[in-house]
């Protein structure tokens, strides 16, 4: 039982107090039968004018039930003899069950059978959010219990309360557990009773209290200050761009360039569109932490990613004699013990690479500067595993190491409400503007019915010199049958345009395999690319100009962004076509119009949160944990902000109460969000 409780997350009574329902029951009145109407789960008492097992259509158990208003008839299509001794001719029982029309009259399938004649409860019965072998009336009792033993006391100040009209704790949490006869449900179900304010209140204040405190201790820390001299290697770079900075690039450049300047960690979200050119946001942070003896080191999701951000960065920073090293699974051994030499001797100044960099024979010897890019595509463990690999890198010991700034990249802007309650911890960095002589990508929607439409088009492009993606299905269920899906679409390709070299390269691939790939993509010597999703993220080739993906219909909105995102990125026009097959789900039909309607990173992640909402759209599901059980940021907003404003009042004026009000809300949760 324990174990079943635990999966709740209910240890302590503290748990088990905040543990709330999700509907209730109405078990307090009887109604008569002659009232009754179908369609409504219903209370009744009387007697059993009859029972019998018919055989017929199927072997069942009926009984006759009347209350002198009328009668109704009850059936069991699965029966344990003491039920069948519980409706013998003559008792009187009380009944509760969903009424319904049946072929004689109304009548109530399995229902609930107790004795007639006991106390009616005088509170709407809880029905609760629960798991798997856990039964309704254990969880309450347990609940019951747990009311007794915990601390229901206040843990806002007094005058919070009233300023903002709340219940208290122990007022609310009692009526969501036991409402009072004569309640109306809709109010309690629907969320919009006071004692639900109180509740959603007191957890937006707990997220915003927790992450007010992680900001505090973060600015509690050292960190190395690495101070701008544009003078220096900075200025340099600057100097040896082949293009000229936007100025949403040049304003971030200087937001990020003043963190790395402060004595505490920087921990900064650069957020910009697909192709908005963060990669040399990057670089300019790199050269500040390089110029000043220290390391950087970039972790990117993917291999090709990697590689590419190496290349770039490469190209960027090699000429101005920066040591860089890289560092992912393919390397041979020779290779890699070198760059892990290199990396822990200090001879690499900047080191990129994928997850390989969080493995544990990495050592740096000085590293001053994190950087993740696609931020959202890794988990939250990797995340906190990165910061740890910091503080041990950081190359001193003891009670306050110094730990390296932190700067991360995200092509899936994220909403200001969901900023202020998941990532108050972060300072926010925006490009809001794309490099000149870009045009937007043309986005048509093409039935699978029209693929020849397609072909041609494919075909056309290529004749003019340009190149082309063309995306193959997600198959959720199989990888292999993915696998199959590209060889599949590869070969069909090939076959239609004999006059065309076609490329394929899927995530089954060495990585080396994926390099030389993408390197003939990259060079032109392949004009169509077939590619599962391993390019969605980051590929930037900005002679293709055509992508094609097929059965988008099953891709994520996000997902389709940024695959979209990997066209457009040269001067000429771009084209995306998604293909769809029919009927579409309504979801479906919404997400292709969103990409339909708009090429705006921000509004697709506004319409990708309104869809998912934020657990998944931040990829936060795999942690198991629901970051909000019973605030809804949408339509909480107003609450959201007065959780704010109370918080930073708290800090400053109440400090038991704010470690009260912690204890109770966010046990164990405080990591999830200093990720
Ligand atoms: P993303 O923000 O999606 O990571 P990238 O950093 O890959 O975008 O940049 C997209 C392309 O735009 C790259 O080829 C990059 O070199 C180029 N780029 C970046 N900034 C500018 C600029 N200010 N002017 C012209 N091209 C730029
Ligand atoms: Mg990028």
């Amino acid at each position: 039982m324990e174990r079943k409780f635990q999966r709740l997350g209910l240890v302590q009574p503290s748990d088990f107090v905040v543990h709330l329902p999700i509907r209730y029951e109405d078990e307090t009145r009887i109604i008569d039968i002659g009232a009754a109407r179908p369609g409504h789960t219903v209370q009744l008492e009387g007697e059993i004018l009859h029972s019998e097992v018919q055989l017929r259509p199927r072997r069942q158990l009926v009984a006759v039930l009347s209350d002198g208003t009328g009668r109704i008839s009850l059936r069991w299509l699965h029966f344990y003899p003491n039920q069948r001794r519980q409706v013998e001719t003559g008792k009187r029982v009380r009944v509760r069950g969903e009424l319904r029309q049946g072929f004689n009259g109304f009548e109530i399938v399995h229902p609930r059978v107790t004795v007639a004649g006991g106390p009616l409860p005088n509170s709407l019965t809880p029905v609760y959010p629960t798991t798997e072998g856990l039964a309704q009336p254990t969880l309450r009792r347990a609940i019951q219990e747990a009311l007794k033993q915990a601390d229901l006391s206040e843990s806002l100040p007094a005058e919070l309360c009233r300023s903002l009209s709340l219940p208290s704790f122990a007022e609310a949490i009692r009526l969501l557990h036991a409402p009072p006869v004569g309640m109306s449900v809709d109010t309690l179900v629907e969320r919009g009773h006071p004692a639900w304010r109180r509740i959603k209140f007191d957890e937006l204040l707990a997220q915003q209290l927790s992450l007010a405190l992680a900001r505090r201790l973060r600015r509690a820390q050292r960190a190395v200050p690495l101070p701008i001299s544009d003078a220096g290697l900075v200025g340099r770079l600057r100097d040896s761009l082949p293009f000229t900075l936007t100025s949403a690039q040049e304003r971030v450049i200087q937001e990020i360039s003043t963190d790395l300047g402060r004595g505490y960690p920087m921990h900064r979200l650069l957020q910009g569109d697909v192709g908005s050119g963060k990669t040399v946001v990057a670089a300019f942070a790199a050269a500040q932490a390089i110029a000043n003896g220290r390391q950087a080191a970039i972790m990117a999701p993917t291999e090709i990613l990697a590689e590419q951000h190496f290349r770039k960065l490469a190209d960027w920073l090699v000429p101005l004699n920066v040591n860089v090293a890289w560092l992912t699974g393919s390397l041979t051994t020779k290779q890699r013990r070198a760059a892990l030499e290199a990396a822990a001797n200090g001879e690499a100044q900047l080191i990129i690479g994928t997850q390989a960099l969080i493995q544990e024979k990495v050592r740096f010897a000085r590293l001053g500067l994190v950087i993740l890019d696609e931020q959202h595509r890794f988990g939250v463990g990797q995340r906190l595993e990165l910061n740890r690999k910091g503080e041990a890198a950081s190359g001193d010991s003891g009670d306050n190491p110094y730990m390296p700034h932190q700067l991360s990249m995200s092509a899936t802007p994220i909403p200001r409400t969901l900023a202020m309650t998941f990532f108050a911890d972060l300072e926010v960095s925006t490009i809001d503007e794309l490099p000149p002589g870009r045009s937007p990508v043309i986005t048509k929607l093409i039935s699978d019915a029209r693929r020849e439409e397609v072909l041609s088009l494919v075909h056309r492009e290529v004749l003019a010199g340009r190149q082309a993606y063309w995306v193959c299905p997600l198959v959720e269920e199989s990888e292999s049958l993915q696998l199959q899906t590209a060889v599949d679409t590869h070969a069909m390709l090939a076959d239609a345009f004999p006059d065309m070299v076609v490329g394929l390269v899927h995530g089954r691939m060495t990585p080396a395999e994926k390099q030389a790939i993408m390197d003939d993509f990259r060079q032109g010597r392949t004009q169509l690319l077939v590619a599962t999703t391993v390019i969605e993220v980051g590929v930037d080739v900005p002679n293709a100009c055509l992508m094609i993906i097929e059965h988008a219909e099953r891709f994520g909105l996000a997902q389709l962004h940024q695959l979209r995102g990997r066209v457009g990125r040269g001067t000429g026009q771009s084209v995306c076509v998604l293909m769809y097959q029919g009927p579409l789900s309504g979801v479906a039909r919404e997400r292709l119009r969103a990409m339909y309607e708009t090429n705006d990173g921000f509004e697709i992640a506004r319409r990708d949160l309104e869809q998912r909402g934020p657990g998944e759209f931040l990829g936060l599901r795999q942690s198991g944990q629901e970051l909000l059980r019973y605030a809804d940021l949408q339509s909480d907003s107003g609450i959201v902000e007065q959780a704010r404003e109370a918080a930073t009042d708290m800090l400053e004026h109440y400090p038991d109460h704010v470690e009260k009000h912690l204890n109770r809300w966010m046990r164990g949760r405080q990591d999830l969000l200093r990720s």
